[in-house]
């Protein structure tokens, strides 16, 4: 059976599913549902080759409860208005899960990237900019673009030096969209925030013994079997982490053009560099070649991690999935009705909404950045530093002992922008997961993680709304 209803009828459908268990009033949960804007483009493309292409882009803001609206820009050939008003839903539910103050908003412009070249990017990026610009739809206090499926810091570049051109009066300008190339008012850890953000979720859900133990599984991420799907920015960065850091063991890959099984695990760099040597993940020393794609998601594992793109697993392979624990790293990669029949083979989803939520949570402190025009740790790396080898100093008088300069060096470290970004990171995933587990927790165990945080996010929008007093 094939999936036949929208993408957004099926955040509905979870949005729906989860209201029924609040309490609120039904004009709030309208409120909290409807698309506020949506707005759609067309605007012509000089290709390289002086011929002229018309180009269809769209922008939804979900939800202006708070401001600005954030969301990504994708790049991909399926685009259309369902889609972005589907992703856009998605961020305001994600950014209210992570205590992210926005609301959500999405884009995108109907081509595939891959046809272009990077001159033509860079003309169809600069004009969807100045078409967002002339209607009010981009502006650090209004709507906030960041990268999305095909799309990085390079088009983030190309977008802030559009709208500072547009804008020269703007002293926040460079708060106009995220995820852009450092030097140009980006900020440290925000490409890789995406792929940190799945690790950390991964790691605090598997952390809990209690809720490992119904899954036959120890707890702790080292050793886990995960497979990945989508190795672009998010799918990458989360099989490097989960890996490096987190001791598990990649077993199985998938990627556009196949997929590939190494049980006693794949080196995620050394892919990458026969990927990259080869153009393909096929092919790679001790690793088996898959019959198709597809085969990869239901190979043996205990974690699968589908970071490409939404309907990867339908009711036509749900009954074949094998893991037993699910992160959503990309948006809707499970159909609702999917995710349902997974839930009742007790098969753990996290969802896309709080998995993934790591990149927009950088992106929050990168706006902040912007507008406070400081680079964080700059006030206070030396200042701790200091402080903290006066108090070794101390110890040294009082105690006699002596420390080495590794040894001080090591205490008396002053947090970068870096370690500040990642700690901040680390404490939003933990912190949000809580909340959900206790939600689930206090509902009984028959809801699902996707419910749970649908209702986090719920309960946060409709407080937001009730306490302005506009639904008295
Ligand atoms: P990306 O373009 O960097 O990577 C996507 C990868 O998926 C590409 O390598 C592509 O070849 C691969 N792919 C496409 N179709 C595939 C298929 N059928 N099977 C296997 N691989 C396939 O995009 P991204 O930024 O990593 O985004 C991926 C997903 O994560 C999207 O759903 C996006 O909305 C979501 N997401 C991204 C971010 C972010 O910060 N970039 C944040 C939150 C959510």
């Amino acid at each position: 059976m094939t999936n036949t209803i929208s993408f957004f009828d099926q955040v509905n459908t979870n949005f729906d599913r989860a209201a029924a268990l609040t309490d609120h009033p039904c004009g709030i949960l309208e409120q909290i549902k409807a698309i506020n804007s949506v707005i759609h483009f067309t605007f012509p493309l000089k290709k390289d080759d002086g011929t002229i292409e018309v180009m269809q882009a769209w922008r939804a803001e979900h939800s202006q409860h708070k401001l600005p609206t954030k969301g990504g820009i994708r790049y991909a050939a399926m685009v259309n208005e369902d889609e972005v008003k589907a992703l856009a839903a998605l961020m305001t539910y994600k950014c209210a899960i992570v205590d992210v103050p926005f609301g959500g908003a999405k884009g995108g412009v109907k081509i595939s990237a891959h046809e272009y070249s990077v001159g033509e990017l860079e003309r169809i990026t600069r004009r969807f900019t100045f078409e967002l610009f002339k209607k009010n739809f981009i502006g650090p206090g209004l709507d906030v673009p960041a990268p999305d499926f095909a799309t990085s810091s390079r088009e983030m570049a190309w977008i802030a030096d559009t709208y500072a051109t547009l804008a020269p009066q703007d002293i926040n300008a460079l708060g106009c969209v995220t995820a852009k190339p450092v030097s140009q008012g980006g900020i440290q850890g925000r490409t890789e925030a995406t792929g940190r953000g799945v690790f950390y979720a991964l790691r605090e859900v598997c952390s809990h013994g209690r809720d490992m133990r119904p899954l036959d599984l120890s707890p702790g991420l080292e050793g886990k079997r995960v497979v990945v799907q989508g190795l672009g920015n998010v799918g990458y960065h989360a099989a490097k982490f989960l890996e490096e850091e987190g001791g598990a063991v990649i077993v199985g890959l998938v990627e556009y053009e196949g997929a590939i099984s190494k049980p006693d695990g794949i080196h995620v760099e050394d892919l990458m560099a026969h990927r990259k040597e080869t153009g393909s993940l096929l092919d790679f020393e001790g690793a088996q070649n898959l019959e198709h794609r597809d085969a990869g998601l239901e190979l043996d594992c205990d974690i699968l991690v589908p970071a490409a793109l939404e309907n990867a697993i339908t009711m036509e392979n749900a009954p074949r999935i094998k893991a037993k624990i699910i992160g959503e790293a990309a948006n809707g990669p499970i159909t609702a009705d999917a995710s349902e029949s997974l839930h009742q083979r007790g098969v753990t989803v996290i969802p896309d909404a709080y998995i993934n939520a790591g990149g927009v949570t950088v992106s929050y402190f990168e706006w902040l950045k912007n507008l406070q025009h400081v680079r964080f740790g700059r006030m206070e790396k030396r200042f701790e530093e200091n402080a903290a080898r006066q108090i070794l100093n101390a110890i040294e008088h009082a105690t006699g002992t002596s420390f080495s300069e590794g040894e001080i060096s090591d205490f008396a470290h002053g947090a970068e922008e870096i370690d500040l970004v990642n700690s901040g990171l680390e404490e939003t995933m933990i912190k949000a997961y809580h909340e959900i587990r206790e939600i689930k927790k206090g509902r009984g165990e028959d809801i699902d993680l996707r419910t749970a945080s649908m209702i986090s996010a719920i309960d946060k929008i409709a407080i937001a709304y009730l306490d302005r007093g506009i639904f008295p």
